[in-house]
């Protein structure tokens, strides 16, 4: 059985993240999770997920916009430079749908709505290799590579949240949903 423990740092490192390159998603409240059963998607270790919060844990873990689970493993042997670039990534596929809420002087956005989106690119090497950029997708992705790497904030551990047994039992409950649900809205996206 998959145990979840609180993921302080991860969640320090990714708040940095979120506030230097992701200003949309800047009120979204995350849960943070370590896992410690490697989990696998099409043959590969999945390093890291995320998902809208799934409403059943509100009892126990409060209301939160979004769920990110992190390999507890992977993350240890991983990079500093590799836990950035994983954790943007995650961010990446967050976004704010709706402003619900600003605020009367600044018309800062203080409460919004959220949804998932997928890659900007799913491709096969082989195939880039054979035929080129093809797509708008594909070059964008090309220019990219030129970019210079993103410097790695130092991170603060937090330690207020913590997660309980009841959440344990209701995560593992909603794992197989969780693995379709990401798949619904990740998945839609083709390049064309
Ligand atoms: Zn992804």
């Amino acid at each position: 059985m998959t145990t979840y423990t609180p993921a302080p740092e991860v969640e320090a490192l990714l708040m940095q993240i979120v506030r230097a390159h992701h200003p949309d998603i800047k009120t979204a409240r995350f849960y943070v999770l370590f896992r410690d059963v490697p989990k696998f998607s099409k043959g590969k270790l999945v390093f890291a997920s995320v998902k809208k919060f799934p409403p059943e844990l509100t009892p126990s873990a409060g209301e939160h916009d979004f769920l990110l689970t992190v390999n507890e493993k992977a993350w240890r042997e991983a990079t500093p430079e590799h836990r950035a670039y994983v954790l943007d990534h995650e961010a990446s596929h967050c976004q704010q749908s709706k402003v619900i809420e600003s605020h009367p002087e600044t018309g800062e956005a203080v409460r919004c709505e959220f949804n998932l989106t997928g890659h900007d690119v799913e491709d096969f090497a082989s195939v880039i290799g054979r035929h080129g950029l093809q797509t708008e997708e594909l070059e964008n992705m090309a220019a990219a590579c030129q970019q210079m790497p993103l410097p790695f904030p130092d991170s603060a551990a937090r330690n207020d949240r913590y997660s309980t047994p009841e959440e344990q039992a209701i995560l593992n409950g909603i794992e197989d949903w969780e693995e379709e649900t990401v798949r619904q809205y990740t998945g839609l996206r083709r390049v064309k």
